[in-house]
């Protein structure tokens, strides 16, 4: 029997302005080493066998990241497109004959060897699956004026991370779908498989400290974060 191939597909073709500096955000310096590295470093050591990389500066990621640091699983690095869904099509692409394939943000570098692991396994069991955590806070859906509509029951309702995990013909068609489709909204792969009706998603327990670096502040949190642990 043929082997399935697991493949990452990690997500840094995006501009990071909402960070605000001079550098994008996924090379900017934690504890010494580019935020991407961190993300790359943690499927280096994971049970899957690729790594696309998804990201427009080739020759940085090379020399700066994967040559420098003895990262071998990457086997392609592919340019990003205009919105993230464009991003992860180009990286579905190059991953052409995979049985599964994680889509990852390289702007988490807290994913776990646990969680990884867990993708892999709920992509096998359920086809899609998505890494999250049920919320800490109330969430309020609010109308356009800024009023509190609707106050959703707490415990049913969850903060959707990365890695998503799924079967690679799946997730490849349901993403033909939507690019011919192109609806508003689309923020997660997990919409992706939603939007078709393609599979029912499961939701696995990631970690709260699986958090994604967007804004000035959170460079701060993931400092304190590397520093506890230790
Ligand atoms: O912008 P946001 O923080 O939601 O992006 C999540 C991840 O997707 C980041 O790692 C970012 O680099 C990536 N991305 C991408 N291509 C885009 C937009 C975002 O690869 N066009």
């Amino acid at each position: 029997m043929q082997k399935e191939k697991i493949t990452a597909i990690v997500l840094a073709g995006g501009s990071g302005a909402r960070m605000g500096a001079a550098c994008k955000k996924q090379y900017l310096l934690l504890k010494g080493r580019p935020l991407l590295f961190y993300a790359l470093h943690a499927f280096e050591e994971g049970s899957i066998d690729e790594i696309v990389l998804v990201a427009n500066e080739e020759e940085y990621c090379r020399q700066e990241i994967i040559e420098k640091y003895g990262i071998k699983k990457v086997s392609q690095i592919v340019p990003g497109g205009a919105e993230r869904y464009d991003s992860v099509y180009a990286g579905l692409l190059a991953a052409a004959g995979s049985s599964y394939v994680l889509i990852h943000d390289g702007a988490r570098p807290f994913v776990t060897q646990e969680i990884i692991s867990a993708a892999v396994e709920g992509a096998k069991r359920y086809q899609a699956c998505a890494v999250g955590m049920p919320v800490k806070d109330t969430v309020k859906i609010a109308d356009g004026d800024g009023f509190a509509v609707q106050t959703p029951k707490r415990s049913l309702v969850w903060q959707i991370q990365t890695p998503q995990a799924f079967s690679y013909p799946l997730i490849l068609k349901a993403y033909e779908h939507v690019l011919e489709e192109a609806p508003d909204g689309i923020t997660d792969d997990a919409m992706v498989v939603e939007y078709g009706g393609y599979a029912k998603v499961k939701l696995l327990q990631g970690s709260y400290k699986n958090i994604k670096i967007t804004t000035p502040e959170d460079m701060v949190l993931a400092e304190g974060l590397l520093r506890w642990q230790g």
